[in-house]
């Protein structure tokens, strides 16, 4: 069941992307997915109504969520965070003056500490949204682009 969610949320971000203007070719090469599937995709050959529906509510769903819930359907976190960029086309920003340097959401590989400032690096980051729950002064979260 997972895949076949995962599979609505990569139908519903490829109708965001043509509905954007990008080409079924740009959109296949996004999503690592063979044309062939994106094109079932955009000519309404969608995975089940019951997987479209359950897919349409966890992208209606606000990022903190909706990102956490996409990661747990995928093995592919760098894909995750394709879905999530076109979906919510977030990014992670720390409020430096709320931090406290406290070294609690270090661990993943996107942040680090440098004397007192922690800096998140945007290339490593895959939006999974885990060090949000690790913050205990609420300085790390979700912003759109
Ligand atoms: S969202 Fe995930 S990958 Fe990005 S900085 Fe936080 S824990 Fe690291
Ligand atoms: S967990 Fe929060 S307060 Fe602690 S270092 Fe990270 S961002 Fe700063």
């Amino acid at each position: 069941m997972p895949e076949h969610i995962l599979s609505g949320i990569k139908a519903l971000v490829a109708m965001k992307m043509r509905k954007e203007g990008k080409l079924q070719k740009e959109i296949a090469e996004y999503l690592n997915m063979d044309r062939s599937i994106v094109s079932h995709y955009l000519h309404g050959r969608y995975p089940s109504d019951r997987v479209m529906k359950v897919s349409e509510v966890i992208v209606e769903l606000p990022v903190e969520y909706g990102a956490r819930i996409i990661h747990s359907l995928s093995n592919d976190k760098y894909i995750a965070k394709k879905l999530i960029k076109v979906i919510y086309n977030a990014k992670i920003k720390i409020e430096k003056d709320k931090c406290l340097a406290c070294g609690a959401c270090l661990g993943c590989e996107a942040i680090s500490i440098e004397g007192i400032e922690v800096k998140i690096n945007e290339n490593r980051c895959v939006l999974c949204g885990e060090c949000i729950s690790k913050c205990p002064m609420n300085a790390l979260k979700f912003v759109e682009e």
